[in-house]
């Protein structure tokens, strides 16, 4: 079983897929701002990444893209993967302060610009940007979680 969202949106102008976490956000093809914003994007982003990760990691065993917003799901537990496993992000998601909005920028940029493939290019802003809200908020909600694989990683590997 995977959570999957019904969330699509294209642009009015240029008809970019993509979506507006914020109102007027700006297509990140044409710079057309959107009218309308989905924000309980993010925070549905990681409830579904913690439901995967409630049966051992944060990528689902299969996963299967419908909507603009799977793709972002889909997206996002390749990101958290990766994210989770870079020792200064694993070190706080352990403590208990908040993941600070630099530290996350800096892991999302990094892993836009140096890790995954994004495409197409002019997506790549949106997506750091989208990257570093979702591992804000995973530490706002699901501490126990990550915890709980960083139990079992050893045998993992
Ligand atoms: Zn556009």
């Amino acid at each position: 079983m995977t959570l999957h969202s019904d969330v699509n949106y294209k642009c009015e102008q240029c008809g970019a897929a993509f979506i507006p976490l914020v109102k007027l956000q700006k297509c990140p093809q044409c710079g057309h701002e959107a009218p309308e914003a989905f924000e309980y994007f993010v925070h549905s982003t990681v409830r579904s990444a913690l439901y995967n990760l409630s049966y051992g990691s944060f990528l689902p065993m299969i996963w299967g893209t419908f909507t603009t917003g799977d793709s972002y799901y889909d997206a996002a537990f390749r990101f958290l993967h990766y994210a989770t496993r870079q020792q200064d992000v694993r070190d706080l998601c352990l403590s208990d302060g908040e993941i600070p909005p630099e530290t996350a920028r800096r892991v999302a940029e990094q892993y836009v610009h140096h890790v995954a493939t994004v495409d197409p290019d002019y997506i790549k802003d949106t997506m750091q940007d989208f990257f570093s809200r979702v591992l804000i908020e995973l530490k706002a909600d699901g501490r126990q979680f990550v915890i709980r694989e960083r139990k079992k990683s050893p045998s993992v590997k």
